[in-house]
């Protein structure tokens, strides 16, 4: 089967959350069932091809939008048998300090979208998937503009809350029909919702975990669309994300001080002491380490965190933070850095070398998100037999159970979640069954093998639909 994978971001090239880390690893795991992928992302100014061999420029595309056509450069390497990546290129979109967060953003997605279109064309696949808004209008191309051979459209939604919502100017630009500028279609209260594109006219919808699959066909967790993904319960699933086990794996970590597995849990503390000295905190094997690595932004559950912090540097704990976001929780946690020097460590910053040493070397792993369409960090800790801390919603939901794999708490309060980690403390005065439990999330399963094969039902039960 041919699969034209398309996504924003694609680790290792460029990574801004989760997203990458499933485009990267999800076609590795379809190529080796059988398919063969093609995977589609922008070329930004922050994709180094230096260690790859471009083996083809594919060629210019006339890149047919509202206002004329405009051009995209496209230009391929082969990532490992079977799975090729293809770079969309135009500098005026994609030469940019950032991936994200522009005014322009909706128009360097409709192009991008538009032009994976007309890549599409040309290579003939079975399926085209697409993940969040960004790629969500390829499924409204298919249908308005598909002349091919038949092709079966997924749609992934990683995180609902980003739409790309803008007004009704780019919904010219997309070169989508008039007809589809209505609410069945992708309107959206007057404006132009980019991600019903996707939701609308795919064939088939998932959400990256069970539990968020449900969560968003409520008006809790559905931010305004919930009506709409109730109307199309019969083809929405949810397909719980793996994690790319050659990136996230202690037995052969490039960035730990010692790699170490279930069996040679000890090496775990070296590691432990590492990570502390190099953030010139004091190593003390009683004093347990609690970590978060994730995006400053109130999902994350950052305010909580804030909240108890005062509380929990009365316990004996080293809290540290990896992550960057809004100017405001940066400048907070400063403050907090200030007060408690010896204790606390703030790193404002996107530091991949920093995330695996923290993944290898704390105890606890918090992640008491407001919601959690499926969250990598906590499967990420589990396999370095760092425990997760999280709040029971989403994939956290589906992936840690309560005092067998981590601790959980449910009501989005800083006292819930200092309850939870005072579990998670008296665990660690208690070593025996601190290294059964480590052992035990360190075995389980959290890799692609399980989900891949899922994704490729999905692909198979869409073209059977199409069938009929
Ligand atoms: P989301 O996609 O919502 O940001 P996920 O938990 O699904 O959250 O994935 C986040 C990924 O990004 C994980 O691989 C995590 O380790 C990584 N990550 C997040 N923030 C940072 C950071 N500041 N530095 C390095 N890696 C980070």
């Amino acid at each position: 089967m041919k699969v034209f994978f398309v996504a924003s971001e694609v680790n290792p090239f460029v990574k801004v959350g989760g997203l990458a880390d499933v485009a990267g690893a999800l076609p590795k795991a379809l190529a080796s069932l059988g398919c063969e992928v093609y995977v589609v992302m922008p070329m930004y100014r922050q994709v180094s091809l230096d260690s790859y061999d471009v083996t083809e420029f594919v060629k210019d595309l006339d890149v047919p939008l509202g206002y004329g056509n405009e051009t995209a450069s496209i230009k391929r390497i082969s990532l490992s048998d079977n799975v090729s990546l293809y770079l969309v290129d135009n500098g005026a979109y994609f030469q940019r300090e950032t991936l994200y967060n522009f005014p322009d953003d909706p128009r360097r997605f409709i192009f991008f979208s538009r032009a994976s279109f007309e890549l599409a064309k040309i290579l003939g696949p079975d399926i085209i998937h697409c993940n969040d808004w960004h790629t969500a209008l390829l499924p409204g191309y298919v249908k308005y503009f598909w002349d091919r051979r038949q092709v079966g459209t997924l749609f992934s939604i990683h995180n609902l809350a980003y739409q790309g919502l803008c007004d009704r100017d780019m919904f010219i630009y997309s070169g989508l029909p008039d007809i589809a500028f209505n609410p069945e279609g992708v309107e959206f209260y007057g404006k132009f919702n980019i991600m019903k594109s996707g939701i609308v006219y795919s064939d088939m919808i998932n959400t990256v975990s069970p539990t968020y699959a449900e969560e968003i066909k409520t008006p809790e967790f559905g931010c305004g669309l919930d009506g709409l993904l109730r109307s199309r319960a019969d083809v929405l699933v949810g397909i719980l994300n793996g994690i790319d086990e050659e990136e996230f794996n202690p037995q052969i970590d490039r960035y730990l001080l010692v790699r170490f597995s279930s069996d040679s849990l000890e090496k775990k503390e070296e590691n432990k002491k590492f990570l502390l000295g190099e953030l010139g905190l004091v190593y003390d094997e009683n004093v347990p380490v609690i970590s978060f690595i994730g995006r400053l932004w109130d999902q994350k559950g950052i305010d909580i965190i804030i909240q108890a912090i005062p509380e929990l540097m009365s316990r004996d704990v080293y809290l540290i933070i990896l992550g960057t976001g809004s100017e405001y929780y940066h400048q907070v946690l400063n403050q907090f850095k200030e007060q408690y020097p010896d204790k606390i460590s703030i790193n404002l910053k996107f530091d991949n070398r920093l995330a695996h040493l923290i993944y290898g070397g704390s105890d606890f792993l918090l992640m008491p998100s407001r919601f959690e369409p499926c969250g990598l960090g906590q499967m990420i800790a589990m396999k370095y037999g760092t425990i997760p801390v999280v709040r029971g919603v989403g994939g956290l939901k589906d992936t840690v159970k309560e005092n067998e794999t981590g601790f959980v708490f449910f009501d989005y309060t800083y006292n819930a979640l200092l309850e939870s980690i005072d579990r998670a403390i008296n665990l660690y005065n208690d070593k025996d069954r601190l290294n059964i439990m480590r052992k035990r999330i360190m075995l389980e399963d959290h890799s692609w093998n399980n989900s891949a094969k899922i994704y490729l039902d999905t692909y198979n039960k869409i073209l059977e639909l199409k069938k009929r």
